[in-house]
């Protein structure tokens, strides 16, 4: 084998997944298509449970560096204004950080933990049997293979590796098209320099401004055909009644629509798919970023655990038990947005965005749809063992007090193994866990207001199980532990 794991494609999404496998000791390879990233931006912020993932890998401070501003307030639902700072223990968070430089850290974060990545090389084909995946690649050698037990598609929308595997991705075909540029204007203009200017253009920085103009999907595009500075030209004119904008060029062109489909299975026996490669959606909101990054961080462990040999059969197919319905979430905000703010859009559309507009002003419909949009109330199956509360959902970030320090839910996570978190004050749970400690830490310590006796956190950050009894043996422990991690040595 030349690899446990093949990543096809060195995206946001195959980065991570990458630099969880390794640190689950498995080993990857990426392989990637490009020479180099391309230094262009599609998402310009990273907003939710991907931030709060990032800071329990002890990476969030990079981030924060090279973020422009923070912005953990503000959102929009279909650019309806949405005020998160209303609310009370929501715990969204947001980078406005654009995509290049959130590659270049997670680039940067692999290239620090030894993860071999090789640019220049292409997946064309793959064919899986009992026991791996041979891909076929063309490098700058020309054509090879490669052989590892598993591989995944982080090859974006049209994934080769999807398809390849024989993955189904149905969903609904585009009704608008939103054509892009990131652009500068003639002599150093700015846009309150331009009057009745009736298309937004977003500030990126070094004098670049993005326009986005959206019309009805035409029957007649050609997608292949290469997007021109003209093209986007004609298209401000028909959005700014006739006017040009005073655009002297532009550093990326492209379109993207409002098409959406869903992988039906994330896992074909050996070969999985995660981010766009999984689900792709109107980008409304920036919601594509973070669910691709949590399908990574969901995936790492669970697959690094299986070439490892400890992982209970069950716990690879709950990568797709667990993810689809997440992408299924992402889907259902997006189509709904995608209606309400699409090109084809008329008076009663516009009707029914000023009624949902005060509704979503309101405390509790405003935490419902910040909580669907950025997946902060998932909560996964956690089985028989899901009895309390917390089971499944994503462990709360605790200030907590060993006899070694003070440390927090997060520092605990940062070496992406399992945790045993042992809040009875008493070390009642010292002796639990330790058919498993090549796997789980066990960790004594006080916290101001315990939300349970004792938490069993997966390396993900989400609760495998908890309970309120402060006695050992705690009940269910030994099964959640074994459905989790394995059996114990
Ligand atoms: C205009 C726009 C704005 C957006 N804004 C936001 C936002 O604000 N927030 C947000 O969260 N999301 C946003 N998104 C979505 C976000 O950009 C994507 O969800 C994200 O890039 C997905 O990452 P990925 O790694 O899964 O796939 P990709 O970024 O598509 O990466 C796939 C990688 O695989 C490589 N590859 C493909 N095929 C092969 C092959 N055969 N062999 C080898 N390599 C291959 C590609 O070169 C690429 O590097 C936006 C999208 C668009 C279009």
């Amino acid at each position: 084998m030349d690899a446990d794991v093949v990543i096809v494609g060195a995206g946001p999404t195959g980065l991570v997944l990458a630099c969880e496998l390794h640190l689950a000791g498995a080993r990857p390879i990426v392989l990637e298509r490009l020479d180099r990233p391309t230094g262009l931006s599609k998402a310009l912020g990273l907003l939710g449970r991907s931030v709060d993932s990032l800071e329990r890998r002890g990476r969030l401070g990079h981030f924060q560096e090279r973020a422009a501003v923070a912005f953990p307030t503000s959102a929009h639902f279909a650019l309806i204004p949405l005020d998160a700072g209303k609310l009370d223990g929501l715990g969204l968070r947001g980078l406005f950080i654009q995509q290049a430089a959130t590659e270049e850290l997670l680039n940067e974060w692999a290239r620090e933990l030894g993860v071999e990545i090789r640019r220049g090389h292409e997946v064309t084909a793959l064919h899986q049997d009992d026991d791996g995946v041979s891909v076929e690649v063309h490098g700058p050698q020309g054509p090879g293979q490669l052989r590892a037990r598993y591989a995944v598609g982080c090859d974006g929308g049209t994934s080769v590796v999807r398809k390849a595997a024989g993955i189904e991705f149905p969903g609904i075909p585009p009704t608008f098209l939103l054509r892009l540029g990131d652009v500068t204007l003639e002599g150093d203009l700015t846009p309150q320099d331009i009057p009745d200017v009736r298309v937004p253009l977003i500030p990126l920085g070094a004098g670049y401004y993005r326009v986005i103009i959206t019309e009805p999907y035409p029957a007649d595009l050609d997608r292949d055909a290469p997007m021109t500075l003209d093209e986007l030209r004609a298209a401000i004119r028909r959005a700014n009644a006739g006017r040009d904008l005073p655009i002297s060029g532009a550093r990326w062109l492209s379109r993207f629509t409002d098409s959406s489909r869903q992988a039906a299975r994330y896992r074909s026996g050996r070969v999985l798919i995660a981010g766009d490669a999984a689900h792709i959606h109107l980008p409304a909101g920036g919601p594509g970023l973070n669910t691709g990054l949590l399908d990574a961080f969901n995936l790492g462990w669970k697959l690094g655990a299986t070439v490892a040999g400890w992982a209970p059969p069950a716990l690879l197919d709950s990568y797709h038990s667990e993810r689809h319905p997440e992408g299924e979430r992402v889907l259902l905000h997006t189509r709904a947005q995608g209606t309400l703010m699409g090109a084809g859009a008329d008076a009663r559309v516009a009707a029914l965005r000023e009624v949902l507009g005060p509704l979503l002003q309101y405390r509790e419909p405003l935490r419902h749809l910040l909580n669907l949009m950025y997946a902060l109330d998932t909560r996964y199956d956690t089985g028989p063992a899901d009895r309390h509360p917390l089971a499944g959902r994503w462990a709360p970030d605790l200030a907590l007090t060993t006899p070694s320090g003070i440390t927090s839910t997060a520092e605990l996570l940062h070496p992406a193994r399992g945790v045993l978190l042992d809040l009875t004050g008493t070390g009642a749970l010292a002796g639990a866990a330790a058919g498993w400690k090549d796997r789980v830490n066990v960790v004594a310590a006080d916290c101001p207001e315990p939300p349970a006796a004792a938490l069993l956190i997966r390396p993900d950050g989400h609760v495998a199980w908890a309970t309120d009894a402060d006695t050992h043996p705690a009940e269910g422990l030994d099964q959640a532990l074994a459905v989790w991690f394995g059996a114990p040595n």
